[in-house]
């Protein structure tokens, strides 16, 4: 390598200690014509943002924040651009990458459309090849804007905490990662697979309860692993008992339940059991929005599903018979309806509500992260407002994983972690769909107006 000696020093250091936490950028201040808190939906304009040591100094307008900057500053000028938070994906997957089979093989299989990716993705990769896959999703929803995401499930045995913790220390970029381990019953996700196989593949991805002892023991073997959350899917082949007893573990642990819940029955069981958040929801009743309202239940909003053309997104990759196309049509229409009518219920209850991109799955030609980015114009599709919409991958998603004294807002003493976008998100909410700058840390991961 050739160079002046200050730049091979600079090299050095830069290449020092791989493995390491990246070192703290310097003091930065970004200016920008506006900021938006998603809490009133207001704009300060222009904006200026101080950042020292990861973190928020100070939210002003420019000519004050200027005044405290220290000396040496890098200065991020975003000139016509929107500043936000950095968006959380209150739902995702990332170590799972669901390539849809075939329609015969789905026919063939009963199994769906879902498992068979999972246990390909379980049998037939190893865990070190998941971890990698990890690594890649996370980075493309870092690069989409996704600087926190809530990954509930489907890592193998610790695949996602691993990935949080590579990125936590500098190894690999990606957003924040909340994980936990999937609980479940017997029975559910495998029931198609061969019996002499299915228990040594499922214990690769899964944590079983048939007993409150067992419910207990999956929370404490959640907790070794270091989760920031215990996941359970609940179908109605779990007793109120085993969910009340792992609630109860959980919250001694004081780790939060994520509960998937679909039937109005099992919404109930998470309602009773007292957790945390639900999870998808379709069935949940008014009187149960209601209830989930009046104890701080938090509503998991899933909306990939609800634009009506996901299932023919998916499939564009496959070869389909003009019957098994208008299936697919036939559930994009229902998916539309339903996805509209939820929304609508959710938005008139006053329950807290978040949303997850529920990303597991490979569409044809984008990226994760603009993969999950769909889930924008899904909402809008379904019906809410760009405020509503922005404020659930932002501030109400924060609180619901907990973490609000670090993310989803802009102000003082919050992580420095900020998207922008050209445009108002608030009158064309698909600005989302195109982040152009992305900071998460105090470190700049994507600035395409520099390159303007
Ligand atoms: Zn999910």
């Amino acid at each position: 390598m050739r160079g002046s000696p200050m730049v091979t020093l600079l090299l050095v250091l830069l290449s020092a200690t791989p493995g390491a936490a990246q070192p703290a950028p310097p003091a930065t201040l970004i200016e920008a014509a506006r900021l938006i808190d998603p809490r009133t939906g207001t704009a300060l304009s222009p904006a200026a943002v101080l950042i020292e040591d990861g973190k928020i100094k100070r939210v002003g307008a420019p000519a004050r924040v200027r005044e405290e900057a220290p000396a040496a500053l890098q200065v991020v000028d975003l000139a016509s651009a929107t500043l936000l938070p950095g968006l959380i994906d209150a739902h995702t997957h990332l170590l799972l990458d669901v390539i849809v089979p075939q329609e015969a093989q789905v026919k063939r299989t009963f199994n769906g459309e879902f498992e068979p990716g999972l246990l390909l993705a379980v049998a037939a990769m190893s865990p070190s090849a998941r971890v990698l896959l990890g690594a890649q999703l996370a980075r493309e929803d870092l690069e989409s804007g996704f600087t926190t995401v809530r990954n509930v499930g489907h890592s193998g045995i610790d695949g996602d905490v691993a990935l949080r913790d590579a990125i936590n220390a500098g190894r690999v970029p990606g957003p924040r990662v909340a994980s936990g381990r999937k609980i479940i019953a017997p029975g559910d996700y495998i029931e198609g697979l061969n019996p002499a196989v299915a228990e040594s593949i499922a214990a690769q991805e899964f944590l079983y309860i048939d007993s409150a002892d067992s419910a207990r023991r999956a929370v404490r073997s959640n907790a070794f692993y270091g989760v920031d959350l215990v996941k359970i899917a609940l179908g109605d082949n779990i007793s109120l008992a085993e969910m009340s007893a792992l609630v109860e573990e959980a919250h001694r642990e004081q780790l939060k339940v994520a509960v998937h819940a679909v039937s109005a029955m099992s919404i109930q069981m998470a309602i009773d059991a007292g957790a945390d958040s639900i999870e998808h929801g379709n069935e949940a009743t008014d009187e149960q929005l209601r209830l989930m309202r009046t104890k701080g239940i938090f509503f998991d909003l899933t909306p990939t599903f609800y634009d009506g053309t996901f299932w023919a997104r998916v499939h564009a990759a496959t070869v389909v018979s003009a019957d098994f196309n208008a299936e697919l049509l036939a559930r994009d229409a229902r998916g539309r309806q339903r996805g509209a009518a939820l929304v609508q219920r959710v938005l008139k209850s006053g329950v807290k509500f978040a949303a997850g991109s529920d990303m597991c799955w490979y569409l044809p030609g984008k990226t994760r992260g603009e993969a999950t980015a769909t889930m924008f114009a899904a909402l809008h599709t379904a019906g809410m407002p760009p405020l509503d919409i922005l404020r659930a991958v932002t501030t109400s998603a924060a609180e619901m994983l907990g973490w609000q004294d670090r993310v989803g807002a802009v102000e003082a003493g919050k992580l420095a972690d900020l998207v922008a976008v050209a445009g108002d998100p608030l009158t064309d909410i698909s600005e989302l769909e195109r982040v152009r700058f992305v900071m998460k840390g105090g470190q700049v991961i994507r600035n395409d107006f520099a390159a303007q």
